[in-house]
């Protein structure tokens, strides 16, 4: 099974992650962008289709793609310094602290693997 796409900077964390793991797994660059200046190399994630959802949920975690579930939060407002007693918002400045998978994360080529194949989790 073949996952999109990983920069070189990322691959670091993502065969530690599969090494600790012991997931085996085998890298395929891929030259994107234009040619000459400006391209890079990306890396395509080649696993076992035994591992493959596994190693799925190991990425999801890493990149912190989730669901959306809500959890009250407990402690101290990063934004406002207040007590926050199990809320979802900050009485105080109204901050979220519901978790959701980061915009930035959402233009991921993995992330939009996982929407096209349907693998996102789902509540
Ligand atoms: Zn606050």
């Amino acid at each position: 099974m073949r996952i999109p796409r990983f920069t070189a900077a990322e691959l670091e964390g993502v065969v530690q992650l599969l090494s600790s793991e012991a997931i085996p797994f085998e890298l395929e660059g891929v030259t994107v962008g234009a040619t000459g200046w400006g391209a890079t190399t990306e890396y395509y994630l080649l696993v076992n289709e035994a591992d493959f959802v596994a190693t799925c949920a190991l990425l999801m975690d890493y990149y912190n793609i989730d669901s959306g579930t809500e959890e009250p939060f407990e402690g101290t407002c990063p934004a406002c310094h207040s007590e926050v007693a199990g809320t979802l918002e900050c009485p105080d400045c109204g901050l979220h602290f519901g978790f959701e998978t980061p915009t930035s994360m959402q233009q991921h080529p993995f992330y939009k693997f996982l929407e096209e194949h349907g693998l996102l989790p789902t509540d």
